[in-house]
C-alpha cells in the first residue's frame, strides 16, 4: 500500500485533534509532533498494510522525513483559515450504520456502514456535513462529479437517518466473516446470517443518545487539503482551468482568473480548499434510489467493478481484484465447456 495512504490517515486524526481539543492556535512543533505520532500509529493498526515508498526513495522513513513538512505546512494552514475557527465540530471520525429497509416482501434491509469526517456548526447556526480529503490535485472533483458523489449522499442520508457504531457494535456474519455489501469493510459470503445488535452502549454515550442528529446537514463540504500548500510566488495564475466544461480538443477549456488580477501573496493557500455541494431531502431520495438500485443487484451477485482512480482509496481493492481473478476463472471455464479445445471461430 503506499505510503501516501498513511500519511493521509495520520493528517485525519490531527484534523481529528485540532477540533476535538480545540487546537486552533498555530504550533508548528505541536503539529509536527501529533503527525508524527498518528502517521506511527497508522502503520501500527493496519499490520497486514505493508507501506510501500514511493519510486526515488529508498524506504518509508526516507520519505516520511522529506515529505513531513508539506503535510505539517497544510495542517498549520488548515488551523489558520478562518473557516476552520469558526467551525464547531460536534461528530469527528464517527462510524454509522444506515440501515434502510427493503421494499421487496421478505428480503432482509440494506445496511451501509462509513465514517463520517466532521460534521459540525458554523458560527451561523448551519450544520455542515464535511469531508477531508489528502489527494492530489490531479484527482480534484469537478463540480458534476461533486454534485452526484455517492459518499456525500450517503453521509448526508446517515446524518438523517443513520445510527452510530463502533467497531465492537457493528453489523458481522454470524460465522465472523463481514457482510460485502457493506461499504467499507472486508468481505465475506453473501449467503450468512447478518446480525446486528447496534447502537452498543458506548456508542450511545458517545453520542449523547441511541438515535444521532437526525437532521440534514445545510450543505456538504469537500475540504481539499493540498489546495491549502503554500502559494511560491505572489500572484494568482491568469487562466483557471474549467474542468465543468467540456473538453476541446483533449484539453481543458480555461478562463480568465477573475482574481488574477487583485493578486496574492506568497504564502497564501494555493486554492478555495472548501468544495460545496448540496443535499437537500428531495435530491437524497433520488440519489438513495439509485443507491440501492446498485446495493440490490451486488445482493444478487452481480458487481460492477469499474476501476478508476478511485481505486486508489478503495477499502475494497483487495477483494475486488481477488473477485475479477475468480470471474475469470469462471468465463475460462464456462469457454471450455462451451467450446472445448477447439477454436471457437470455426478453426479446426
Ligand atoms: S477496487 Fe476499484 S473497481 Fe474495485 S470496487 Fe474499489 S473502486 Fe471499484
Ligand atoms: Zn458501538
Amino acid at each position: 500500500m503506499p505510503l501516501a495512504a498513511f500519511l493521509g490517515t495520520a493528517g485525519h486524526e490531527v484534523i481529528y485533534r485540532i477540533h476535538k481539543e480545540r487546537r486552533l492556535d498555530i504550533c508548528k512543533m505541536w503539529l509536527g509532533e501529533a503527525f508524527e505520532d498518528a502517521f506511527h500509529k497508522a502503520i501500527q493498526k493496519e499490520p497486514d498494510r505493508v507501506p510501500t515508498p514511493k519510486v526515488g526513495y529508498e524506504n518509508i522513513t526516507d520519505q516520511f522525513q522529506s515529505e513531513m513538512p508539506f503535510y505539517v505546512e497544510l495542517l498549520k494552514n488548515y488551523q489558520a483559515h478562518p473557516q476552520n475557527k469558526e467551525f464547531h465540530s460536534t461528530i469527528h471520525e464517527q462510524h454509522f450504520v444506515l440501515k434502510i429497509d427493503n421494499p421487496a416482501e421478505g428480503s432482509p434491509p440494506y445496511l451501509i456502514c462509513g465514517t463520517i469526517d466532521q460534521a459540525g456548526y458554523y458560527s451561523d447556526g448551519r450544520f455542515v456535513l464535511r469531508d477531508i480529503k489528502f489527494r492530489d490535485n490531479a484527482f480534484k472533483y469537478s463540480r458534476r462529479e461533486l454534485d452526484l458523489n455517492i459518499q456525500l449522499t450517503t453521509y448526508a442520508t446517515a446524518l438523517k437517518y443513520g445510527l452510530p457504531s463502533c467497531d465492537t457494535c457493528k453489523p458481522y456474519y454470524q460465522d465472523g466473516s463481514i457482510d460485502p455489501t457493506v461499504q467499507g469493510e472486508s468481505s465475506g459470503t453473501m449467503t450468512k446470517k447478518l446480525v446486528y445488535n447496534g447502537p452498543c452502549p458506548a456508542c450511545t454515550k458517545k453520542i449523547g443518545t441511541p438515535e444521532w442528529p437526525l437532521i440534514v446537514p445545510e450543505r456538504c463540504e469537500m475540504v481539499w487539503m493540498y489546495d491549502l500548500e503554500p502559494r511560491r510566488k505572489d500572484e494568482f495564475d491568469q487562466y483557471v482551468m474549467r474542468r465543468d466544461l467540456p473538453k476541446i480538443k483533449n484539453a481543458y477549456q480555461r478562463s480568465i482568473n477573475p482574481e488574477w488580477a487583485g493578486g496574492a501573496k506568497a504564502g497564501d493557500p494555493k486554492g478555495e480548499c472548501f468544495l460545496r455541494t448540496y443535499r437537500p431531502l428531495s435530491r437524497i431520495q433520488a440519489f438513495m434510489d439509485d443507491i440501492l438500485r446498485v446495493c440490490d443487484q451486488i445482493r444478487q451477485g452481480v458487481f460492477y467493478r469499474l476501476p478508476s482512480k478511485n481505486c486508489n482509496w478503495c477499502s475494497q481493492f483487495d477483494i475486488c481484484q481477488g473477485g475479477i481473478a475468480a470471474d475469470e476463472a469462471i468465463q475460462k471455464e464456462q469457454h471450455a465447456a462451451q467450446y472445448g479445445s477447439s477454436d471457437p471461430f470455426g478453426g479446426i
